[in-house]
């Protein structure tokens, strides 16, 4: 699958056991779910729960956030009822990492069951209006309007928002911004405190809100025997980089040995190197952490990707920091300045001419930036950059020898 949008994705879970098709997001690999009746016969109807009851099965399920930051659900949805107002929920759909599909493929296939999750948050917050928050994807915003003109609850409205496009636009006082002032630029407000016209707002990714779905009908017990005690549930990876079919969207039911999980995309090209796990704001890892990161559950927005062997991983941090510099919005300094000036020492520094007066300035640079942004892309660019250099210390040696391992100019990930 190369866009994610109008194509089945392949949905890894449902050649498992019966047990684990029985439980699995998406369950029996049923493409398109776009007809009520179809998506009632799969799933069943949602159980009527009380918003205390919603809680307490979030909660014990020990579902965390799948957008990237894992953020434990149930203490977003206390701290929105400590503000004893009425609250705001949006689904956040706008998965603004590039090579990231899994939101896009659930909006595509399991409509429903995102908006039976909102519905469930709403009722837990008092919301009566709920925001889908995405980006201009057709088939998606078709898919999710087909469902919504099925499925009607009298207490909640819906709208759909249409984001434009932009790597941090998709970061929740982003998405806030935009539906108050049209505006997609993080802000230094948690939506919790100042959200959608001032109202405790709960910003939930949208597979986030697919698993509350999920845990309403099978419980917290059946879902917490998926994954792991660190990372309960099911996950949907999108796989990228170096596999025959990147873009490829998986449902990982347990921590699995990589190639395993790697075969859904037809396997991968090379031998692999290294990981990109988490996005292109996520960090690079040997092959040996990546079933660590699995079972922590520190797979961020759940991008895999693979750096194959015949490619630099360092020429891939590179041009990943480049394309993380540019998208900035230019409203703190280290961000603004600092990324754009590290960006500019990087290939004198990791280039295969390096210089060590430029490697000491770009570990200054990195010090410097880390920590002053106003949100964590400063952050995470830096992170990135930091474990690349320690995940290809190897190519490290090679540049500073004046060789390298890329074997062609092809990029592994697409900016
Ligand atoms: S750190 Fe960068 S992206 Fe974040 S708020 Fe500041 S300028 Fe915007």
């Amino acid at each position: 699958m190369s866009t994610g949008v109008g194509q089945a994705a392949t949905f890894a879970g449902a050649d498992s056991s019966s047990e684990v098709s029985e439980l699995s997001l998406l369950r029996n690999g049923q493409a398109y779910l776009w007809d009520l009746q179809a998506h009632r016969e799969l799933y069943g109807l949602l159980p009527d729960l009380s918003a205390d009851e919603i809680v307490d099965r979030v909660r014990s399920a020990g579902l965390t956030g799948r957008g990237g930051a894992g953020f434990p659900a149930h203490l977003k949805i206390a701290a929105a009822r400590a503000r004893g107002r009425h609250a705001v929920v949006v689904a956040n759909g706008s998965e603004s990492e590039p090579a990231s599909l899994k939101d896009k493929a659930l909006m595509l296939h399991r409509p429903f069951l995102i908006i039976e999750g909102a519905w469930l948050a709403a009722k837990a917050v008092s919301a009566s209006k709920i925001y889908f928050y995405i980006h201009d994807y057709r088939h998606v915003h078709a898919s999710l309007q087909r469902a919504l003109s099925q499925l009607r609850q009298q207490d909640v409205s819906i709208e759909i928002a249409i984001a434009p496009n932009g790597y941090v636009s998709g970061e929740s006082s982003a998405a806030v911004n935009f539906l108050n002032n049209q505006i997609a630029l993080p802000t230094f407000s948690r939506p919790i405190d100042t959200g959608v016209n001032g109202a405790p707002t709960v910003v939930f990714n949208v597979e986030t809100l697919a698993q509350m779905a999920s845990i309403a009908r099978i419980g917290s017990a059946a879902f917490r025997s998926l994954g792991t005690p660190n990372s309960p549930g099911s996950r949907l990876l999108t796989l990228s980089g170096g596999v025959f079919s990147p873009g490829t969207v998986v449902e990982l039911l347990h921590p699995s040995p990589t190639m395993e999980v790697l075969e859904a995309a037809g396997g991968a090209t090379a031998e692999p190197l290294a990981y990109l796990i988490g996005g292109y704001g996520g960090r690079f890892v040997p092959p040996f952490e990546l079933l660590g990161a699995e079972e922590n559950g520190s797979l961020g927005c759940g991008l895999v990707g693979v750096v194959p062997e015949g490619a630099c991983g360092l020429n891939e941090a590179q041009r990943l920091f480049g394309f993380l510099a540019s998208q900035s919005a230019k409203q703190c300094g280290p961000c603004q300045f600092g990324l754009p000036a590290l960006q500019a020492k990087l290939p004198a520094a990791l280039g295969t001419r390096p210089s060590r007066r430029a490697e000491r300035s770009v570990i200054r640079l990195i010090r410097e930036i880390a920590g002053r942004g106003g949100c964590s892309h400063p952050d995470a660019a830096t992170a990135m950059l930091n474990s690349a250099i320690a995940t290809f210390s190897e190519e490290v040696h090679l540049h500073r020898n004046r060789k390298c391992s890329a074997k062609g100019p092809q990029p592994v990930f697409k900016v």
